[in-house]
């Protein structure tokens, strides 16, 4: 029988008494992993409130005490790293490197996070009137929730979770129901690490379970990472509700190849960020947009780099991409690459139908090429999160900024050149809140923001760094004057 998760709330492991549970499988063989609870409406209460309670004594916690757990956390993350990633690529099918390098990140959140003491200070100005001071201070905004994707299920919640406590908050987590082994297997460190009762709060669940939290009124800010149809919902709803909240969303990234680029090195990296993770990364290179005479360079390097890449379980030694994530997602996949054929796009390389050996009941897809989209076709608009890179060509590098500001969606947006007037005409002008120049996957570091933009991303603050600092604390302003014989005297 497969484990059935459990939530954790107050400090203690309970069973939910959910009436449904779904089962989280390894994508890589199809084999159930473990079950995870729906959990009803009255968890989410449960949880909110317990958190809420929780709120006023850690809130009064000093930040040099509260960041001694987040220190405490980071040794246990670094000793059970490799059970951590080794979780990721079970769930989730990501291959183990990428599994590292996703905890990698969400270790260097915590550190970050441990900065909070010079991070949360406020500001103060003295004689903003004669003998009146006025000064700012950040406080805590309550209980937080925060609600996780599959795709980074070890990283994103501590895009988030280590600045929220780290302010003084307390905080329920729902990861998401297809991968939420690895968040069980992190709640199991913080329960080591002995937050007081009720600040750290994991609760597992599906749509209802995340609606239950943007409604409850004990909870006052919401984080959201996942599609854009979603996020606009959150955003919404959790808003019209009170709540301050941040909705990153989906994407479609473009990159620009220009004929002056480096061609190994370029084509190295844009098939990395394609087909990295099965091209299940919000930061995945999606579409290729070459000028000039670079698609004759490029699409056959491209066509040749992604043919030798090996498709297999992530947990195998060398393999360099494992499955999708879900039979539905690739059937939904190779049902848009069918589209992009129908609407005139040229298939350089066909993935569909791959037979992986040892693999006949994972959902493998191979890396697919497709070249010649036309303009505001399906597979140059559509976000595919799969192992697609579809090409496009223009004339000139202002035609390639147009198009990539024609799209709806601003996550990242790339340029490979050794231009350096190309490359900051680019930046100056895409339309992204996250710009690679010659790099193709522009992750930002834990100490700067995530910046989405347009459809990618619903709200102001971004997740990690000072965004998230501002995010969770709001601002007080105190304007104080004192009375006296001595102010009287000046
Ligand atoms: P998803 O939107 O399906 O699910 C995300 C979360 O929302 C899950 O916890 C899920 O339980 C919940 N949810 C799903 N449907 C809901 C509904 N109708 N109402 C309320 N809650 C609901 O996303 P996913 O498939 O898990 O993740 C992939 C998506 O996330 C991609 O679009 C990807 O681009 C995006 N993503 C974005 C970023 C970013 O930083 N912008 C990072 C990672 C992933």
């Amino acid at each position: 029988m497969a484990e059935q998760l459990l939530n954790y709330v107050n400090g203690e492991w309970r069973r939910s008494a959910a009436d449904r549970f779904l089962e989280v499988s390894n994508p890589a063989t199809a084999e159930v992993l473990a079950t995870v609870p729906i959990s009803p409406v009255s968890e989410v209460d449960e949880a909110a409130r317990l958190a809420l309670a929780a709120f006023p004594a850690w809130r009064r916690t000093p930040a040099t005490a509260r960041i001694q757990q987040l220190f405490k956390l980071k040794a246990l993350m670094e000793e059970h790293f490799e059970d951590l990633s080794r979780s990721i690529t079970l769930e989730n099918g990501k291959v183990l490197d990428d599994a590292r390098g996703e905890m990698r990140r969400a270790i260097e959140n915590v550190e970050v996070a441990c900065g909070i003491p010079t991070m949360m200070m406020g500001d103060f100005a003295e004689d903003v009137a004669r003998g009146v001071d006025e000064y700012m201070i950040r406080q805590p905004v309550g209980v937080a929730a925060l609600i996780c994707p599959f795709n980074f299920p070890g990283m994103i919640p501590f895009w988030y979770l280590p600045y929220a406590l780290a302010t003084g908050n307390t905080v329920i987590v729902k990861p998401s129901e297809r991968c939420p082994i690895t968040l069980q297997k992190a709640f199991q460190l913080l329960e080591q690490v002995g937050f007081p009762k009720g600040v750290v709060n994991l609760v597992n669940g599906g749509a209802d379970t995340v609606n239950a939290l943007l409604d409850h009124p004990a909870i006052s800010a919401v984080t959201f990472v996942g599609s854009t149809p979603v996020a606009r919902h959150i955003y919404a709803r959790a808003s019209a509700n009170g709540k301050r909240v941040q909705a990153q969303g989906g994407a479609k990234n473009p990159v620009i190849l220009l004929p002056d680029a480096d061609v190994a090195l370029t084509t190295s990296i844009v098939t990395d960020s394609a087909f990295g993770n099965a091209g299940q990364r919000c930061l995945a290179a999606s579409l290729a947009i070459t000028v000039g005479e670079a698609d004759k360079i490029f699409v056959p390097a491209l066509a040749e780099a992604a043919a030798a890449r090996l498709v297999g379980n992530g947990l195998e030694r060398g393999v360099q991409m494992g499955p999708v994530i879900s039979p539905q997602s690739k059937a939904r996949i190779e049902g848009l690459i069918q589209k992009g054929l129908d609407e005139g796009g040229k298939l350089v390389l066909d993935g569909r139908g791959a037979s992986i050996a040892g693999g006949e009941n994972g959902y493998f897809l191979r890396p697919t090429l497709l070249s010649d989209l036309p303009v505001g076709g399906t597979i140059a608009k559509t976000e595919l999160f799969g192992p697609v890179l579809g090409m496009m060509r223009v004339d000139s590098v202002e035609e390639a900024i147009q198009l990539v500001n024609s799209g709806e969606y601003g996550n990242m947006a790339c340029v490979f050149t050794s231009s350096g007037a190309a490359a900051r005409k680019f930046r100056y002008e895409a339309d992204a809140g996250n710009i690679g120049i010659n790099i193709g996957v522009a992750a930002p570091m834990a100490f700067f923001p995530f910046s989405g933009w347009k459809n990618s991303f619903f709200g102001t603050l971004h997740a990690q760094g000072k965004h998230a600092v501002e995010f969770f604390t709001q601002t007080k302003v105190v304007v104080e004057r004192w009375l006296g014989e001595w102010a009287r005297k000046f």
